[in-house]
């Protein structure tokens, strides 16, 4: 198995650099920002809640966030690893993420942090914010989130750097310029790995 957590600052980039994984390595995408889309627009108790927080670029609480990361992990007996994607965003997250895989016999293989600064992120989620629809795309939100990220998120660094499992992307540049920087630290952990 192949699990990558695909780390980053919102509008990093992380949703657009998962989908190209998904198809060159075959892997699962867990959005849990779509997920939790997808519930808002099913109407969902879940989306309800998540439809107040996310337009004010506050977080789902982490149980309700590891409860149900868990159940998508169930939907796929079959696959061959999968790329978290916006998740884990918390220090409790990441703990209950090791915890979930190891009950399965897996692990997570790599984590990607995609580093972008500031004010390149703001500039780009401004942007998509013209054609997104997103709630959470206007200018006061994105602070809000970029501030959030750097008070919650952040320290996960630290969680998987402990386990030697952090490498830093440079986010800037193109699309495939940052695909292919990607896909390097993915052989690179292929080729040494026996056991995921
Ligand atoms: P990107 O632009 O890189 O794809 P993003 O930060 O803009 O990422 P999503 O990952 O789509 O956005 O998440 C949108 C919102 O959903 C978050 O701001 C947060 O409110 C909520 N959310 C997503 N994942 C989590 C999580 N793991 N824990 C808590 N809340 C979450
Ligand atoms: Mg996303």
């Amino acid at each position: 198995m192949l699990n990558v957590v695909i780390f980053g600052a919102p509008g990093s980039g992380k949703g657009t650099q998962s989908e190209l994984i998904e198809k060159k390595y075959g892997l699962v995408h867990l959005s849990t920002g779509d997920i939790l889309r997808a519930e808002i627009a099913r109407g969902t108790d879940i989306g309800k809640l998540a439809d107040g927080l996310i337009s004010k670029g506050q977080f789902i609480p982490d149980d309700l966030m590891i409860d149900i990361l868990n159940g998508q992990i169930d939907q796929y007996p079959t696959a061959k690893g999968f790329i978290f994607d916006g998740f884990p965003r918390t220090v409790p997250q990441a703990d209950a993420l090791d915890s979930m895989l190891k009950r399965r016999n897996i692990r997570v293989s790599i984590m990607l942090n995609i580093d972008v600064d500031t004010n390149e992120l703001v500039k780009r989620l401004i942007n998509r914010g013209k054609t997104s629809g997103r709630s959470d795309d206007n200018l006061q939100t994105i602070h809000q989130r970029i501030q959030v990220y750097e008070t919650k998120t952040l320290p996960v660094i630290q969680f998987y750097d402990r386990q030697h499992k952090h490498h830093r992307i440079q986010g800037t540049g193109t699309m495939e310029e940052v695909f292919e920087r990607i896909c390097k630290e993915i052989d690179s952990v292929i080729s040494y790995s026996v056991i995921w």
